[in-house]
């Protein structure tokens, strides 16, 4: 399964990395047994997720995602459920936080610099979508929905209006 929205990503290990993630995408799948459940939709690409997790005592316990997308998102929120599994509610946060931070360099500088000493191990390999406006929110989905879900700021909530 090809898909193209990744020929931009320039750096071959990059590219590798998000085909990865696009091919076997990481727990790719619903759970029952899920405490917080919510869906998002990016319309300007198509994408759509599903996110479920398993939340006790204010820690992520599990995991998983359903919906389809774009290789940037598929491998956003795969790479989102590895990193996010077994941390806090609010390590998760910072990490959304920081992941967006790191998108909008190129237009709020300052936001990204509160953000540079937050490891966003795998999330590196999607840098390469900055440039491009639609593909930050494919990149963001999974991330966004994540969010609403464990507890939206007034931001957040106002930014649903420009979708
Ligand atoms: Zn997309």
């Amino acid at each position: 399964m090809t898909d193209y929205s990744d020929s931009f990503i320039n750096d071959d290990l990059y590219r590798q990395i998000i085909i990865d993630h696009y091919n076997r995408p990481h727990n790719h799948c619903r759970l029952p047994h899920a405490s917080h459940s919510l869906e998002g939709e990016n319309a300007s690409c198509g994408d759509h997720i599903e996110l479920d997790l398993l939340i006790e005592n204010g820690i992520i316990k599990d995991v998983g995602f359903g919906g389809e997308g774009c290789s940037i998102f598929t491998a956003s929120a795969s790479i989102l459920t590895d990193m996010i599994k077994g941390k806090t509610v609010s390590e998760a946060a910072e990490l959304a936080k920081a992941f967006k931070a790191r998108l909008s360099a190129h237009t709020n500088p300052k936001i990204a610099q509160t953000a540079e000493d937050i490891d966003l191990g795998e999330l590196e390999a999607l840098d390469g979508v900055r440039d491009y406006p639609v593909r930050i929110k494919c990149a963001l989905l999974s991330w966004e929905t994540l969010l609403q879900t464990i507890g939206p700021e007034p931001e957040e909530a106002e930014d649903e209006s420009e979708i």
